[in-house]
């Protein structure tokens, strides 16, 4: 084997990359170039630096779907989950780590591996050939965003996102709620029903107000400036504007008919929207924001018809570049205009350590593959890993795609599932057990025994 798989980006994403091509024989080259050139989170030069909170989350294999991932990549021989259970520190049920001795660990690892060099320095420009995967993650630097940036369009290539939450779409109260677009615009009927409208009296739309002006806010991180426009505000920074300009922006309740009370026209409406091809999952429109979660999952409950909602994941605004992956990424990660470029990581429209970590470790199974001329059979949707790859690469719309955590809404539904709260007890060990199965199936068919 004389090819070489060039990885940049030594974080979660590629270092677990680099250690998946590396034990199944390839040679692999690391470019980090940390601790020449830094970001603001960062505060090392070792390789998979956690930038923040230190933890995996929860470590359920059997009724939580980021506790699935972590038993996806340990029966893959992952090595971001080996050092993290090597260095874990007591958290209940959580996977919690020693930060430093993890990264250490991961860093002497790959540093010993005869498969693996690891170079410092900046790349600043997208190769033109050989092949490679990307994975410089949020803080990508800004000479290789903007070589990005004009390969994609500056229009597939964010810079901060703008996360409104998202709602299952079972448990939105459909006595309360209803289907409908504005003005009924649309050719189809699937079209002229594509929103969900949660309707609101004068004094519910005064009370949320209340409860959005005085809802504890985060800030943004030190160096991470707040370069959010006009067009994505938090809708508590909306709020504080001047207490009418929902009602006249994201909660206009105009075009828009009760249909559960058709002669009683709602003071102001809160849309939800479609947020995968599957319909397991809607994005409340326009309700990007800074609450810190306690406050979100309190304050979006008190909206009429999502008194009982569970959300997939909260809001939130932060520095983190990522691609449109549902317009510029094939199935297999790759770049469609520049087919020798993978991409991984939270880049890749994921979000959170142990996501990218897993965008990672399939990018490199699929390069892996590809230099041997083998093709690997698509990883199953059903899995963790199968359901977060189809989600960013075509299964999310990809005109309102914004980063996503790994959750059950994005696994084909189960036959004959029960909805509520009762029913996804019961759901969930259904998800894993099924998961399981098939991606040990996967992982046998796609075996990638040293070269
Ligand atoms: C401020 C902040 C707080 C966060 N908090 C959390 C949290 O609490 N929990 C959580 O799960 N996730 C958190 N995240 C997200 C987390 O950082 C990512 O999920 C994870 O680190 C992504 O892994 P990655 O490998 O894609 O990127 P990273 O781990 O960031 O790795 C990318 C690597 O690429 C390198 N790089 C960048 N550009 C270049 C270049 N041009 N040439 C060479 N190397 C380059 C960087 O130095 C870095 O080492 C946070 C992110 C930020 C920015």
């Amino acid at each position: 084997m004389t090819h070489t798989l060039h990885i940049v980006g030594g974080g979660l994403a590629g270092s677990e990359a680099a250690w998946q091509a590396a034990e199944a024989g390839i040679d692999v080259v690391i470019h980090e170039m940390r601790p020449q050139v830094g970001t603001f989170a960062h505060k090392t030069g070792d390789l998979a630096e956690m930038v923040c909170s230190n933890s995996f989350r929860s470590d359920d294999s059997d009724n939580n779907a980021v506790g699935l991932l972590h038993w996806e990549m340990r029966q893959a021989g992952g090595l971001i989950m080996a050092m993290g259970d090597a260095h874990r520190l007591p958290a209940g049920g959580a996977l919690a780590v020693d930060r430093e001795a993890f990264s250490a660990a991961v860093t002497e690892r790959l540093h010993a591996h005869p498969r693996v060099t690891i170079k410092h320095g900046e790349i600043t420009a997208l190769p033109e050939d050989g092949h490679w995967i990307i994975a410089t993650g949020p803080l990508t630097s800004s000479a290789l965003g903007q070589a990005i940036a004009a390969e994609t369009g500056s229009d597939a290539l964010a810079f901060f996102d703008a996360i409104a939450p998202i709602v299952h779409a079972d448990t939105i109260d459909m006595d309360v709620a209803w289907a409908q677009s504005r003005y009924d615009k649309g050719e189809t009927e699937d079209e002229r029903r594509a929103y969900l409208n949660c309707p609101m009296t004068k004094d519910e739309y005064e009370g949320f107000i209340d409860a959005l002006l005085a809802a504890d806010k985060t800030e943004f991180h030190e160096g991470e400036t707040a370069g959010y426009f006009d067009g994505c505000l938090p809708i508590e920074v909306m709020a504080e504007r001047g207490r009418e300009t929902l009602r006249f922006g994201p909660m206009k309740p105009i075009g828009l008919t009760n249909a559960h009370k058709p002669d009683q026209k709602p003071y102001a409406v809160v849309q939800l929207r479609r947020d995968n091809k599957l319909g397991t999952l809607y994005n409340i429109v326009g309700f990007q924001t800074k609450m810190k979660y306690g406050a979100q999952t309190e304050v979006f409950k008190t909206i009429p018809g999502l008194q009982d909602a569970a959300f997939a994941r909260l809001g939130g605004i932060h520095r983190n570049t990522f691609l449109n992956s549902p317009t510029l990424l094939d199935e297999q990660m790759r770049l469609r205009s520049r087919p020798h470029i993978r991409f991984a990581g939270q880049i890749t429209g994921v979000e959170g350590y142990v996501e990218s970590a897993a965008m990672g470790l399939l990018a490199a199974r699929l390069a892996v593959a590809e230099l041997r001329g083998q093709s690997l059979p698509p990883v199953p949707p059903t899995t963790a890993i199968g359901a977060l790859v189809t989600h960013i690469t075509g299964g999310a719309e990809a005109k309102s795609f914004q980063p996503m955590n790994v959750n059950f809404g994005l696994f084909p539904p189960l036959p004959e599932a029960k909805s509520g709260r009762r029913g996804r007890r019961e759901r969930y060990p259904a998800y894993t057990a099924r998961a399981k199965e098939d991606w040990q199936g996967w992982l046998q068919a796609g075996a990638l025994a040293p070269a």
